[in-house]
């Protein structure tokens, strides 16, 4: 029984986002996913499928690799309803954060909670993300904005793995911006971020990546090549929030310090997208923030001439994208950036990966650790076309069945929505 496999989810529509160039999701119709030891051990047609000690009928449902968010602030404290009626009563969001609303007023709530409760709040948005077939996310710290406090966010966001909810890779993001305190220092603060925050953050095994909010009303391109130039020199890899409000140059500044990603790029020139391109950086695009701002989006086709890889995350944070609802995020991606649907699918797996600096994630390829959602509808599609609503049946973490409860050998009666 050796060679047995540990679990079997068979008579599924496997979409590995694995295939070759022209037919990428690479499906394998009436397929079977094998996993032995916590990762991929064989893919293939289910009739062909080897010994399993369990054997799941995924009774021809879409199976997923684990769907990867790139980007989020998903650790912080405080809700700013108040703030959105504010913008909607037609204040700029600018304008409120100068006023000491936006992100500091996160900030002071970040501050002040407790450590169990800011764990008890991230874990809760990581398993509602997981409920919708997300198992790795990108978390960024960035409300703490004081030595301490932001090697606190990244230690709550290392404890959502080390506790087995989601696979998790950080970014310490000190360059978020000058907190209040420090409002006449920001040359000094900025300082600190590079010389202190930055090799703290490494030596306490804390931060996977270094970014930085590039844009008009946060830092300047030459500020934020300090930080991410201090990251790199010091072995993290790096990527910027550029673009948002302004073109400041961040994309070829992303492009010249080989980032993993550049997030947001509604304001982007083709000539930063196509330093992108050649550099092989990311273009994370951000449906919830750009919603929420009432902005132009950013146009896939655009990125796609230009030869941009795409990626989509929710962006969560509580003041300009409150979600947690990845698939959502896709389905925004095609209706406002002209995102094709088989490109939303990538967008939030391989890509999403590719953007996270995740190297084994996104895909379900044999040796690679068994992360898989499977979701009720047969059509990888639907995760694009539904607007909301989008949850998965079961979701696979490292071999382990952490959400469906799914029967061995007893296909359960499929109800898809659409
Ligand atoms: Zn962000």
């Amino acid at each position: 029984m050796d060679d047995a496999l540990d679990l079997l989810l068979h008579d599924a529509r496997v979409v590995t986002c694995d295939g070759p160039d022209g037919a990428p999701l690479g499906v394998v119709e009436r397929g079977a996913v094998g996993v032995r030891g916590g990762r991929v051990a064989w893919i293939g047609p289910a009739a062909e499928a080897p010994r399993a000690a369990r054997r799941i009928d995924a009774g021809g449902r879409v199976l997923l690799p684990g769907l990867v968010d790139p980007h989020t602030h998903l650790v912080f404290a405080g809700s700013r309803v108040d703030e959105l009626a504010r913008r909607l009563g037609g204040e700029d969001y600018r304008a409120i954060a100068a006023a000491g609303g936006g992100i500091a007023a996160t900030v002071r709530a970040t501050r002040a909670a407790s450590d169990e409760a800011l764990f008890d709040a991230a874990a809760a948005r990581a398993l509602a993300l997981r409920a919708r077939g997300v198992t790795s996310v990108e978390i960024k710290s960035g409300y703490g904005l004081e030595l301490a406090h932001e090697l606190r966010s990244l230690a709550v966001a290392r404890r959502l793995a080390r506790e087995g909810i989601v696979r998790v890779t950080t970014s310490l993001l000190g360059a978020h911006a000058v907190p209040k305190e420090r409002a006449g220092d920001r040359a000094g603060y900025l300082e600190e971020v590079a010389t202190q925050m930055i090799p703290r953050a490494i030596e306490a095994g804390l931060a996977d990546a270094c970014d930085v909010y590039l844009d008009d009303g946060a830092f300047s391109r030459d500020e934020a090549a300090r930080v991410l130039g201090a990251a790199k020199a010091a072995g993290l890899a790096v990527r910027a929030h550029v673009g948002q409000f302004a073109d400041l140059g961040g994309a070829e500044l992303a492009a010249e310090l080989g980032a993993r990603s550049a997030d947001h790029l509604e304001q982007v020139s083709d000539a930063g997208l196509r330093a992108m391109a050649a550099a092989g950086v990311t273009a994370v695009l951000l449906p919830g923030a750009w919603r929420t701002l009432r902005q132009t989006p950013p146009d896939a086709a655009r990125m796609r001439r230009l030869g941009v890889r795409v990626a989509v995350g929710t962006d969560c944070n509580p003041g300009t994208s409150p979600t947690v609802d990845l698939p959502l995020m896709a389905a925004l991606a095609a209706r406002d950036a002209g995102l094709e649907l088989d490109e939303c699918v990538l967008a939030i797996t391989r890509e999403a990966a590719r953007a996270a600096g995740l190297a084994e994630a996104g895909r379900i390829r044999v040796g690679w650790p068994a992360d898989l959602a499977l979701f009720e509808e047969d059509d990888p599609r639907a995760l694009a076309y539904a607007l909301g609503g989008t949850m998965a049946r079961a979701v696979v973490l490292g071999g382990a069945v952490v959400l469906g409860g799914l029967v061995e050998d007893e296909p359960p009666p499929r109800a898809p929505l659409w």
